[in-house]
């Protein structure tokens, strides 16, 4: 039974507070530590993650009856779940849901995909210099948050200064449970704590902390219409949602600093083929990072509480496109001209049009020298 298990701060990585329960109860030992919280033996390994710990379901179990936490809050607001998995279908949420709460073979940084992605996570555990003093004054000690572990992330959005990175290496093997205090967190407050890139990250960890707080999925398909939509509005695509991709890709590095998109790991070269951008937007890239969905929408100027408000609207707007999609190849639709001709041999075009106008209209802009040719031009008096 884990009496003495420390309540969570705000934003705390559940890692955080192992290290702390860890440090307040002189436990030398990484190995000791795991078998007093998971009860486990030796043999067994547990699925040890600072993004996302595993086996939270037995974890709770070894707590007191009196405590209120549960798995699903350590789930939702003490690991990194809710931003990678933000915008993957519920089905996978819930398979890595239950893969953190009651454990997995697999890694959940490998069913999340992050080490297949070309965002790579920050190599050091990363902290606000300004919030750690706060966490001194206000409780004696400080601790590990997660927005700062977001990559992409820059700023603290309360204190306005650049998050620095601690001497917590995480990608180590074998990384102990170190706590946030003096000896790993005492990077200089530089002077760079200047003005550059803010309006774009303001909006960035705005969008980051919104993921993080609320529980809606946005799964690929349903954002990979909603583009659609919204490139439509913005006249870069066809009526028929085809992107103009030139435009595009023109258009999205007008809008980012070339640097700043290379600090976001997502440059845009207009020689390359094969760009992320264009990858991302035909929806044939494997693995959409969050975090360039978020620079997609912010670039689409779509808050993402916005976006939900937006929601039945959007709906329409899919089922609209949906419509025009042509549901026949030209040469279904040329067979159908040509039998309608011959059903109406003395029809002139004005008549030709009223019996099927869009099949006319269709083809009178996508095949109209086919469409002159076996068309009769309009026999005036004939039919009147
Ligand atoms: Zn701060």
């Amino acid at each position: 039974m884990l009496n003495n298990f420390p309540m969570l701060y705000p934003d705390e990585l559940f890692y955080s507070a192992l290290a702390r329960y860890k440090q307040m109860n002189a436990i030398d030992s990484k190995l000791g530590l795991e078998r007093d919280v998971y009860g486990i033996e030796r043999h067994h390994k547990v699925g040890k993650s600072v993004y996302f710990p595993q086996r939270l379901g037995p974890f709770i179990e070894r707590l007191p009856f009196y405590t209120n936490l549960s798995a699903d809050e350590l789930i939702w607001e003490h690991t990194m779940f809710p931003f990678y998995t933000a915008f993957m279908t519920e089905e996978k949420t819930t398979a890595i849901y239950n893969a953190m709460k009651y454990g997995n073979r697999m890694s959940i940084e490998n069913m999340v995909g992050i080490p297949m992605s070309k965002i790579k996570t920050p190599q050091f555990l990363r902290y606000c210099p300004c919030c750690y003093e706060q966490d001194l004054n206000n409780f004696g000690e400080s601790y590990w948050r997660r927005l700062p572990q977001v990559p992409g992330v820059l700023y603290c959005p309360t204190h306005q200064v650049l998050y620095k990175e601690s001497a917590v290496d995480i990608t180590k093997e074998n990384l102990d449970y170190i706590c946030a205090d003096d000896d790993v967190c005492n990077a200089a407050l530089s002077s760079d704590e200047v003005a550059a890139y803010k309006e774009f990250d303001e909006r960035y960890v705005q969008n980051v902390q919104w993921l993080m707080q609320n529980r809606i999925r946005l799964p690929h398909n349903y954002m990979s219409s909603f583009y659609i939509d919204r490139l439509r509005d913005a006249e870069l695509t066809s009526y028929a949602g085809n992107i103009k991709m030139t435009e595009f890709l023109e258009a999205f590095q007008t809008y980012y600093p070339a640097s700043y998109l290379e600090m976001m790991q997502s440059a845009v070269s207009l020689e390359e083929r094969n760009n992320w951008l264009k990858l991302f937007i035909r929806n044939t890239a494997k693995n959409r990072s969050p975090l360039r969905h978020l620079l997609v929408l912010q670039f689409l100027n779509v808050p993402l509480d916005k976006l939900f408000e937006l929601e039945p609207v959007i709906g329409k707007r899919v089922r609209k496109r949906s419509n025009r999609v042509p549901i026949y190849s030209s040469e279904e639709r040329k067979e159908q001209w040509l039998m309608l001709l011959s059903k109406h041999p003395n029809a002139n075009r004005k008549e030709l049009s009223k019996i099927n106008n869009g099949l006319f209209a269709w083809l009178r802009i996508h095949e109209r020298e086919w469409f002159d040719e076996v068309t009769p031009k309009g026999r005036k008096g004939c039919n009147q």
